[in-house]
């Protein structure tokens, strides 16, 4: 990857002159079953950049309540969008048909956010039919549909189903590269060709238009190549350890519930846990 990203053809991004930076905006909003896709140093602005192209000040964000646009992205849908966030209870971080039918102030204008693979519910993969149904509840109320898919690849290779599956469905989707693929930094967002042109407003607002970021997209691309087969590689590695501890793994992510001391314990044996969600590691 780092000789990809030494040996990356350059221009000026802005310009679109970047033939890296190019060529993985093509791929990607091909492998995704969109018109068009932009690319982002972060997953962060780039799902931010997804809510402020398709929602009005005022309106409502629904999502699952541990979904990382409400807890991990510091309040952006409220200051960059003027959003009303709201998090919902559910299983498996999967927002219902019923939960959009009961909020009274889902419309135009609103916008409801889905997770896949849902990292809070530790790596949990969307049926593509539940996917589907809880899509067609928020059309049927006016509301897009944005897919928090940083972790696409991982549903994708953990189901045997192409990105696209769930991602040619929603109206936005975001792919983050710097999670199991390997990458530093980079982000892409995939939609229609008038939203991604939306979405370079932010890019200019939110400081992430680049120069020479071939240097990035190089790394993507490598990532495409050579690091999406290998997440079943991490998905074995996380089902073994699953099982000797008799723990839950469905993709990358191994859940196990925490007792009191448990991370100050491990990190003294020179293990290193992360926090998931309340009450899990
Ligand atoms: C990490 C992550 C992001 C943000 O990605 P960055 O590139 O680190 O900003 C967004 N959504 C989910 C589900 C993530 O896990």
């Amino acid at each position: 990857m780092r000789a990809a990203m030494a040996a990356a053809e350059v221009g000026d991004e802005q310009y679109l002159e970047d033939p890296s930076v190019n060529e993985l905006q093509r791929r990607m909003a091909e492998l995704l079953g969109h018109e068009a896709a932009l690319f982002f140093p972060t997953a962060t602005m780039a799902n931010q950049a997804a809510l402020r192209a398709q929602t009005k000040p005022g309106s409502l964000l629904l999502a699952e309540e541990h979904t990382h646009v409400l807890i991990y992205e510091w309040g952006g849908p409220a200051i960059h969008s003027g959003l009303v966030m709201k998090g919902v209870a559910s299983a498996a971080g999967r927002v219902r048909p019923e939960h959009i039918e009961a909020e009274e102030e889902l419309g135009p204008g609103s916008i409801v956010v889905l997770e896949n693979t849902h990292r809070s519910s530790g790596g949990r993969i969307w049926p593509v039919d539940e996917f589907r149904a809880t899509l067609d509840a928020a059309r049927e109320r006016g509301a897009a549909l944005h897919l928090d898919g940083a972790r696409l690849f991982n549903a994708s290779v953990g189901a045997g189903l192409p990105p696209s599956a769930w991602a040619a469905q929603a109206d936005s989707v975001t792919i983050c590269f710097s999670k199991g693929l390997g990458c530093p930094l980079g982000a892409v967002l995939a939609g229609s060709g008038s939203l991604i042109e939306r979405a370079w407003e932010s890019k200019y607002l939110f400081g992430g238009a680049m120069r020479q970021a071939g240097v990035i997209a190089a790394a993507a691309l490598y990532a495409l190549d050579h690091n999406v087969e290998r997440l079943a590689d991490d998905h074995a590695r996380a089902r073994r350890l699953a099982d000797a501890l008799g723990a839950e793994a469905e993709t990358n992510f191994v859940t196990i519930p925490e007792s009191p001391g448990d991370l100050e314990r491990l990190r003294d044996q020179g293990v290193l846990l992360g926090d998931l969600r309340p009450g899990y590691l």
